[in-house]
């Protein structure tokens, strides 16, 4: 038996971090679960609306003081910060395994990628620089400046407990924002580290404030006359319903990066070895629990005979699903493991409610990851291995909604015209990937598809910190996005100056 480094060795009491304190909350605790191990970790509180409430004062107590301290300075605590995120590396990836159930491999991407939000937004001096002209008419001239808006709003889903918050946060205070952080109610655990972290580096009290709950802490900031604005990232049914008509209604600044569906195709020139082991970590990395995720799989048949794609398409099931039922399933933290377990049962029940309509609705089931093979002695409530059907049709449910678990289906498009009508046919626009050495295929899909991110023989279309993580149609609402230039647009103000001097 490996043993496997715990750092979480006790249930750990979380508490809410208002005006660089930690705070006792006053609401009910609900048990954070280790999704491999069933062994309840942490104790999380349901905060109530009041201690939302006193995070925002204590954020907009810090706000002035905290603008006018140079972007520099400020800049200075991220690099601390990261040095800090550096000696900690392991412990924090570790942490992610414990809460949300990924590999320690797919840990430690996350930490990586969180990181790097952090590096990116130490650029703060010349990232947030306007411009000017001068003799705009004689004599006078005309700049722009940025300048932060107070105290912002971030929420946060429960798929990379680490990582997402990050996309906002150092770029918030970076601008001179303070912020009052809501981790998901299922993975909060990641979100206490960073903010030890940023009361190590130093922050002001009240800049980085994190009040731990559910919807009544969202609700509550939604709500809250003080909170400029809101990021917001989650499923479209609160994304879109909740959060961003809420903000409409009391005019605060949104962005909310929601649900997906998002479709691979595999062109008949594609180098069939590196596509099938791109996708494999597309559909079933995080165990499906990925915006990013593939889930809909496309052999196209573009310039093929009818005979011709029939064995094309059989190769590519073939192939997909021979690597697919290898995948080793078990606690992320046994660094043999490639797949860990979903973050729940209830998650694990939701997933296979979609298989069962998936066998109701005639798919052809290939490989059935009900039969939960695990490599060590790990209560099977929250695992699933991964699932393939194939012959799936565009009106079937599993192929329509997002199902956010390690289930891959498999559909046919004789054209690329076709394949590209089936990804227009899905309200969501998250990513899209295209396998082909064909570059005019490659540019037709690059210039057509309605996705924010597109990936060209990239299974996981993920944009570095210095682009904006993009989402189109029902997987993005807002205008700019998180990450990089858009995130400092996004948390300032243009103000433009025109002066003259008699
Ligand atoms: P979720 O929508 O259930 O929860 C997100 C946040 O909203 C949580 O903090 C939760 O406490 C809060 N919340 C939940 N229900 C609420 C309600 N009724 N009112 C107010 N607040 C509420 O999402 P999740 O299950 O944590 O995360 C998975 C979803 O996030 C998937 O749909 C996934 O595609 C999406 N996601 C999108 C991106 C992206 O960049 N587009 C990235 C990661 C995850």
């Amino acid at each position: 038996m490996v043993t496997l480094e715990e750092p979480i060795k006790q249930v750990l009491p979380l508490k809410n971090f208002v005006s660089g304190e930690w705070k006792e909350s006053r609401g009910e605790l609900v048990n954070i679960v280790n999704p491999a191990t069933q062994k309840v970790i942490a104790k999380n509180p349901m905060s109530t609306r009041e201690e939302l409430n006193e995070a925002v004062e204590a954020a907009k107590e810090a706000f002035p003081a905290w603008r006018r301290t140079p972007p520099l300075s400020r800049a200075r605590l991220l690099f601390t910060m990261k040095e800090i995120m550096e000696e900690r590396f392991e412990e924090l990836s570790r942490i992610q395994t414990m809460e949300h159930g990924k590999t320690i491999d797919e840990s430690r991407g996350e930490t990586r990628r969180g990181i790097e939000q952090v590096e990116v937004a130490t650029g703060i001096p010349s990232l947030m620089m306007g411009y000017n002209l001068e003799d705009i008419a004689s004599g006078i001239d005309e700049y722009l400046i940025r300048q932060p808006l107070g105290v912002f709003g971030i929420i946060a889903p429960f798929n990379f407990p680490f990582m997402v918050p990050l996309w906002y946060a150092p770029y918030a205070v970076a601008t001179g924002n303070c912020i009052v952080l809501k981790p998901s109610d299922f993975c909060p655990i990641s979100q206490t580290k960073v903010a030890e972290i940023a009361e190590e580096a130093g922050f002001p009290a009240g800049v980085w404030n994190v009040v731990n709950g559910g919807r009544d802490v969202v609700s509550a900031m939604l709500d809250h006359p003080d909170i400029t604005g809101i990021c917001f990232v989650g499923s479209t049914r609160v994304g879109r319903d909740v959060v961003y008509r809420r903000c409409g209604e009391t005019g605060k600044k949104v962005l909310a990066q929601c649900g997906a569906k998002n479709f691979m195709l595999v062109m008949p020139d594609a180098n069939l070895d590196r596509t099938i082991a791109a996708s494999m970590t597309s559909f079933f990395g995080n165990t499906g629990q990925r915006c990013l995720s593939n889930a809909n799989l496309i052999p196209v048949g573009e310039g093929l005979s009818k005979k011709e794609y029939e064995n094309f398409y059989q190769k590519v099931v073939d192939a997909f699903v021979n690597t697919a039922s290898k995948i080793r399933v078990g606690y992320g933290l046994d660094e043999s493991i490639q797949m860990g377990p979903l973050r729940d049962t209830d998650k694990k029940q939701r997933v296979l409610g979609y298989i069962e309509k998936g066998l109701e609705e005639g798919a052809e089931m290939i490989f059935d990851g009900r039969e939960v093979k695990i490599i060590g002695d790990w209560p099977p409530d929250a695992f699933l291995n991964p699932t393939v059907f194939k012959n799936v049709s565009p009106e079937m449910t599993i192929s329509k909604e997002e199902i956010f678990g390690p289930v891959a289906s498999i559909m046919r498009a004789k054209s690329l015209d076709e394949a590209i009508d089936l990804i227009h046919s899905n309200p969501y626009g998250n990513a899209a990937s295209i396998f082909t050495s064909n570059g005019r295929w490659a540019r037709d899909f690059q210039y057509r598809v309605q996705c924010g991110n597109i990936g060209i023989n990239i299974g996981i279309a993920a944009p570095m910190a210095f682009f904006p993580f993009s989402g189109m149609k029902d997987s993005f609402f807002g205008t700019l996005h998180g990450q990089g230039r858009e995130a400092v647009r996004f948390f300032t103000e243009s103000k433009v100056v025109i002066q003259r001097w008699f």
